[in-house]
């Protein structure tokens, strides 16, 4: 049974996040509500993803019920596919975390109606309840609890983990404030985090490498378990920390999150740099989210050394008609490119 504390203790363990970008970008799910319905339409989509994810790299096979919680089906009017969505994406990760040896996990996400000291409290109580029940069900190794901006609403997600009794990853997202909504210093929420019980705490989505890493020593001393980094793969600077904030000057300013990110997209080399830095910080769970893709992933899991599968497909620019140094390259070809 592969088990996380025990990967941990053998090395860094890497989670590829991002699966409703993605499939977004490739045409099976819609921007604006952004509900996992691929999961029931094009099951097979998801499937191939995950496959692919663990391919370059990934410990960790999340099943892809992010923003399939109720809230998100009532916006679209369908609730009455809660549960069969929600099982469904745990059976086609469980099927490939059991094929590849990878951790089966289950995830529960921001709900979008938490407010502190409303009936919305109660409301994700039980939202949370019913999505842990169902991963432990489906036979979870973990759960992922993520993208939360509120302290409180984490502490709630883990409360239904720690009930099923599975070990759970909380990372908190850090919109541009550099706060969460109720709790004015990320490393603090981790350290709530863990003492009420997380195995694994850190930051997820929202911020690029850039801006993500300046937060995670802090994290790193305020915590004594192991600690996540997984940020979205754009280009974040100080003035524009988070993916949200950033406005294209290629396109008149506009913002460009959602859909518009592309010009912002990191290469596989930024992501490798963040893992390695973040690794010398002594951050051990490494992964990518919205907007990660597999040469992302290859390179942070190749950053932390590891040699997953798409790793025999890595670069050799040697063997390069133009650019290379093999014996084997036409010396004018060399000379044309300017490579002499
Ligand atoms: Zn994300």
């Amino acid at each position: 049974m592969p088990d996380l504390s025990a990967m941990l203790e053998r090395g860094p363990v890497v989670c590829a996040e991002g699966y409703l970008f993605e499939c977004e970008r490739r045409g099976y799910l819609q921007a604006g509500a952004f509900v996992p319905e691929v999961v029931l339409d094009h099951p097979g989509v998801v499937e191939e993803l995950h496959r692919e994810f663990v391919h370059a790299g990934s410990d960790v096979v999340e099943a892809f019920t992010y923003y399939g919680h109720r809230q998100k089906l009532r916006v679209i009017g369908k609730e009455d596919i809660l549960e069969p969505l929600n099982r469904q994406a745990l059976s086609i990760a469980a099927r490939v975390a059991s094929e590849t040896g990878t951790l089966l996990a289950g995830n529960l996400c921001n709900t979008n109606v938490y407010e502190p000291g409303t009936p919305a409290v109660g409301e994700a109580k039980a939202a949370f309840e019913e999505q842990v029940a169902w991963a432990a069900e489906a036979g979870a190794d973990m759960i992922i609890a993520e993208t939360f901006s509120w302290l409180g609403e984490a502490l709630l997600a883990l409360e239904a983990i720690q009930a099923a009794g599975l070990p759970a990853v909380v990372t908190f997202a850090v919109h541009r404030e550099g706060t969460l909504r109720d709790e004015p210093s990320p490393a603090e929420a981790c350290r709530q985090a863990e003492q009420a019980g997380a195995a694994v705490v850190g930051l997820n989505c929202i911020r690029g490498p850039r801006t993500m890493l300046p937060l995670l020593g802090r994290i790193r001393e305020a915590v004594s378990c192991e600690v996540a980094a997984l940020p979205v793969p754009y280009r974040t600077t100080e003035a524009e920390p988070s993916m949200q904030s950033l406005h294209d000057p290629g396109r008149g300013g506009a913002q460009a999150f959602p859909t518009a990110l592309d010009p912002f997209t990191c290469t596989r080399h930024e992501l490798g740099e963040f893992a390695s830095e973040a690794l010398a910080l002594g951050v051990r769970y490494l992964g990518v989210c919205c907007g990660a893709a597999p040469h992302h992933i290859r390179a942070v899991a190749e950053a932390a050394g590891k040699t997953p599968p798409a790793s025999r497909y890595s670069p050799d620019m040697t063997k390069h008609s133009f650019l290379g140094t093999d014996p084997g390259i036409v010396r004018a070809y060399q000379e044309y490119a300017g490579n002499l």
